[in-house]
């Protein structure tokens, strides 16, 4: 595998377009495709907002900030023939994503690497439909994209140490720092996370403390720049109860059963920012 110089990635969303614009700032020529034209329109918008914004701070140079102007937007797979490097970030679904893992597969070259940003589905189950399973791996990035640090890499059970070493140099290339973890559920940010949120939910619940006084304690007493119930907010209600059931299916264990006010919440469509309401409102 020669010097990765060109990046595909599906999706134009939350994720993908903020990997999109981390990708080419770092002068990555770089390829978003979206099925959905307006999604591709946003989340332009929102790159060009971004960088415009960071540059304005002194974060992002003249350069880079053009450069991540100059992404180039598609509404196929087709245009994925010549790529070297793929990150997807479509919906977490897994039938949606084992259709697009062998979609890319049949449409990349036989030396691309296919990476994904999942951040529950086994990634050795997605390589499974490929006829690559070892150039198949997680590359998980945090929200928002262009800020954190933080990416992990997740190794399906043959992912290849060449692929391992070329997604690491691609996320430092980024200006990320890369972790490698085992495809486990949850991986580790996850795995640690959304416990502490549901166990901060059932507290709630419970009624140990109000959703400020919870709050209040972890972001004073453990310097957490956030609190877990404003957290969970941000993240999404639904996002954290399907990672928990993924917890409790795949590991089997009790300790991992979601709250019963998360499920109500979630029944009732508080989902949090993204709704307007969830532990918190708002307008
Ligand atoms: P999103 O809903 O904001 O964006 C998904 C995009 O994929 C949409 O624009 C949609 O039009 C597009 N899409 C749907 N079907 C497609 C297809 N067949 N081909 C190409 N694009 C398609 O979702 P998101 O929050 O960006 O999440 C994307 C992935 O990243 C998920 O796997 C999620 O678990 C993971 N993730 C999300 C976060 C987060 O905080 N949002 C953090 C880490 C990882």
């Amino acid at each position: 595998m020669g010097e990765i110089k060109r990046i595909f990635i599906v999706g134009a969303g939350t994720m993908g377009h903020g990997i999109a614009q981390t990708a080419a700032a770092a002068g990555f020529e770089t390829t978003m495709m979206d099925v959905d034209e307006d999604a591709l329109s946003r989340g332009m918008a929102a790159i060009e907002k971004s960088v415009r914004k960071l540059h304005q701070k002194e974060k992002l140079t003249q350069e880079e900030m053009e450069a991540a102007l100059q992404i180039r937007t598609v509404t196929s797979l087709d245009a994925a023939e010549d790529s070297q490097f793929v990150i997807e970030a479509a919906p977490e679904r897994l039938k949606l994503k084992l259709d697009i893992f062998e979609n890319l597969d049949e449409k990349t070259p036989p030396k691309a690497i296919l990476a994904s940003n999942t951040s529950s589905i086994s990634l050795t189950r997605l390589a499974a439909v490929t006829e690559r399973p070892h150039q198949v791996i997680g590359m998980h990035f945090m929200n928002p994209v262009p800020l954190m640090r933080l990416v992990e890499v997740i190794r399906g059970l043959d992912t290849s140490d060449e692929t391992a070493e070329t997604v690491f140099n691609v996320a430092e290339r980024m200006g990320k720092e890369p972790v490698e973890v085992v495809d486990s559920p949850g991986f580790i940010a996850n795995r640690v996370l959304c416990p502490m949120i549901n166990e901060a939910i059932f507290a709630l619940q419970e009624g140990v403390g109000s959703r400020e006084a919870i709050d209040t304690v972890m972001k004073l007493g453990m310097n957490h720049p956030m609190g877990p119930l404003a957290l969970a907010d941000l993240i999404g209600l639904d996002v954290v109860l399907s990672i928990m059931n993924v917890l409790q299916e795949d590991l089997g264990e009790d300790k991992y059963r979601p709250a019963y006010l998360l499920q109500k919440m979630v029944a009732a469509g508080h989902l949090g920012r993204k709704t307007g309401r969830g532990f918190y409102k708002y307008s």
